[in-house]
């Protein structure tokens, strides 16, 4: 339980509102701030404004999954008046506290940084990261269901990257009787896509493996599905690109060619965000409790 844990909840889509319950069940006190328009009522959660003093005894500040922007500012669907996370509230925040984000941009983890506060990036982490593959896979699919006239069993479908995402996505297209192909960089990688009954290829041959391709998913964040590859293409392959802005096609030469393209950030928020939240709740509430504990002792 969080008894007597302070919890303060800024801004957020519908994936903060499993944050909020999962907090309030698990009896934090938890300030809300940048929430005026919210219709639920969470029983023990108080609507606050983003000023210093709200946040002089907190144990726990948390963020969207975007954090801030780059002055600061952070987005509340729940509200209509700005929000700054100004460098004097974070100055002023307490010695105690620990700050929970999705991912931090350059202006927080610096002044997370000047000031010593500790902060979790919360898509970083491998467990959120592997739960999360799975909205973002079924994302995937429902993309590919969409924007294609053959069904996903029988297709020929090339993944690229072994990661989190890569391999729930591989694994899952196989099971919905896919032919897929594996691109990696890794010997260890060759291997595992060879164990789970896979065709795995090096991505110094991705040129010559996308040639009878009908779909290709990419989960790499580099520019790998470049000209040259696209070049070698059939017009009616689509390419969905999983990696995180700006992804890894080169999407200009991609529309010269008449190849569809679609970049596809963001989709655990957009297929299943009472789930993508319960996942950030999960491990949001064990890690304050771990971090309670820690001070403590
Ligand atoms: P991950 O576990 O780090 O996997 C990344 C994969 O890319 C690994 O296989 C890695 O190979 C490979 N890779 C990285 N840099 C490479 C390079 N220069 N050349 C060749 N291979 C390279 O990441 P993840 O959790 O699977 O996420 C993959 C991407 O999807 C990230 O950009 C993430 O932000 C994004 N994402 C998007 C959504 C969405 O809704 N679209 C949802 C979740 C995640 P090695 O192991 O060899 O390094």
């Amino acid at each position: 339980m969080l008894t007597g844990i302070q919890v303060a909840i800024i801004g957020g889509d519908a994936r903060q509102l499993e944050v909020i319950k999962r907090c309030v069940e698990m009896d934090a006190n938890v300030i809300l701030i940048g929430f005026e328009n919210l219709q639920s009522v969470f029983s023990g959660a108080n609507k606050r404004t983003l000023i210093a003093e709200t946040l002089k005894n907190i144990d726990a500040l948390v963020l969207p999954i975007v954090g801030t922007d780059d002055q600061g500012f952070v987005e509340s669907i729940f509200s209509f008046t700005p929000l700054q996370l100004t460098e004097e509230i974070i100055a002023a925040l307490p010695k105690k506290v620990q700050v929970y984000t999705g991912i931090a941009k350059p202006y927080l983890s610096k002044l997370m940084d000047k000031y010593n506060i500790p902060y979790i990036e919360m898509l970083s982490l491998d467990d959120v990261a592997i739960y999360n593959s799975i909205p973002t896979v079924e994302g995937a699919l429902m993309m590919a269901i969409q924007h294609t006239d053959i069904t996903i069993h029988g297709s020929r479908s090339v993944v690229l990257g072994m990661g989190r995402v890569g391999m729930t996505l591989a694994r899952t297209l196989s099971n919905l009787g896919a032919n897929v192909r594996v691109g990696v960089r890794k010997p260890e990688h060759v291997a595992r896509v060879y164990e789970m009954g896979l065709t795995p290829f090096y991505l110094k041959d991705l040129k010559e493996q996308v040639n009878d391709a009908d779909i290709l998913y990419n989960t790499i964040p580099t520019l790998i599905v470049t000209a040259e590859v696209i070049a070698n293409m059939a017009h009616h392959c689509l390419i969905i690109d999983l990696a995180s802005n700006p992804g890894g096609v080169d999407f200009r030469y991609a529309e010269k060619r008449g190849i569809k393209a679609l970049l596809a950030p963001g989709l655990p928020g957009i297929v299943a965000p009472k789930t993508a939240g319960q996942i950030i709740a999960n491990t949001l509430t064990r890690l304050v409790l771990e971090h309670s504990g820690n001070q403590e002792e």
